[in-house]
């Protein structure tokens, strides 16, 4: 074979293997996982909370934490952000004179932060020793000391920017909110809701499947504003109790129906989320395109093995036809 012939021959076999791999690898890049069929999770409806910060308290009381106090006159929490010391935590949004309750312009609202459970969470995507995990039956997403190696990839893995770290602690840990369903707690598995939502006076925070809780948020959506809803408080399935308040004007859009492939805990309001801080987010999982991307990237790592592969071939094609001509 004249050296040109060989040249030309490798070639084709080579882009022909390049073409493989990297169809083998676009078509290994999965869909955002879905909703489990039993998920557990909480609606969180901004109208509806007063800011009293209860469930902020409770948090710290279900966890055993001490309250985050930066003033000797004020006996309540004062965490302004998540940290190492908090899970959950009450935010405001403020304009202008900050006057009406609920409105973007002079006005103010709160937005409760704590865990998403997102349904593709990219904490458990990226975290090496599965030390983040969901549980297969209700999707809560909880984090476990005794595996985790500080790391601290779930902290980047995150879009809402919810695992925090202990750095006051020299023996420090990742914190964030387990559903109140961690080890030595199991509210959930003991038949309770969460404590946030136990505490909650309003039922701004409400507890559920959520099904039952997408099936709520939908309802309050279609609502008009000005008339009277009866809302319930605790458990959507159960509740403690029900009271009646003016529909105010929602923003027609239930954070968590898909945003990042969606989460277990949704959030409604009367003001847009990018002013509530949420963070800008397309449909699909950040989880799902990595763990595509990743797997490509390890298929291309196989190319300079099956490249060899192929011009083993050809040299031995060419072998086989000097024989044959001998
Ligand atoms: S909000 Fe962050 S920490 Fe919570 S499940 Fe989603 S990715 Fe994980
Ligand atoms: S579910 Fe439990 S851990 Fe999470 S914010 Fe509510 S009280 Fe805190
Ligand atoms: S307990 Fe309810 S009303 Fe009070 S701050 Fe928390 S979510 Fe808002």
């Amino acid at each position: 074979m004249k050296r040109r012939e060989f040249l030309k021959k490798s070639l084709s076999t080579g882009t022909a293997t390049l073409c493989t791999v990297a169809a083998a690898g676009s078509a290994e890049a999965r869909e955002n996982l879905k909703p489990k069929e039993d998920a557990i999770g909480m609606l969180y409806d901004s109208t509806l909370c007063v800011g009293c910060k209860a469930c902020v308290y409770k948090c710290k009381e279900v966890n055993g934490m001490p309250p985050v106090q930066e003033s000797e006159i004020y006996a309540w929490d004062e965490a302004r952000d998540l940290s190492g010391d908090t899970m959950n935590v009450i935010k405001i949004y403020q304009d202008g004179t900050a006057a009406v309750k609920d409105s973007e312009v002079d006005g103010f609202a709160f937005e409760k932060r704590s865990c998403m459970h997102c349904v593709d969470p990219g904490c458990v995507s990226v975290c090496p020793v599965t030390a983040m995990r969901q549980d297969p039956i209700t999707g809560i997403v909880t984090h476990h000391a005794d595996v985790c190696i500080g790391c601290r990839n779930c902290m980047v893995g995150c879009p809402y920017n919810v695992p925090q770290f202990e750095y006051d602690d020299a023996f420090g840990q990742i914190i964030k909110c387990q559903m109140c369903n961690q080890k030595g707690v199991e509210r959930i598995d003991k038949g309770m809701m969460t404590g946030c939502a136990e505490a909650c006076p309003t039922g701004a925070t409400l507890f559920g499947s959520r099904t039952e809780l997408m099936a709520e948020a939908k309802r309050r959506m279609d609502l008009k504003a000005g008339e009277i809803y009866n809302y319930p408080r605790g458990d959507v399935r159960t509740p403690d109790s029900f009271h009646e308040k003016e529909v105010p004007e929602y923003k027609k859009h239930i954070w968590g129906e898909t945003e990042a492939g969606g989460t277990n805990v949704l959030h409604i309001s009367s003001v847009s989320f990018d002013k509530l801080g949420m963070p800008p987010l397309g449909d699909r999982s950040a989880a799902s395109i990595a763990e595509g991307v990743q797997h490509s990237l390890y298929s291309y790592l196989a190319l300079p093995a099956v490249a060899l592969a192929g011009l083993a071939i050809t040299v031995r094609r060419n072998t086989d036809d000097k024989e044959e001509e001998l």
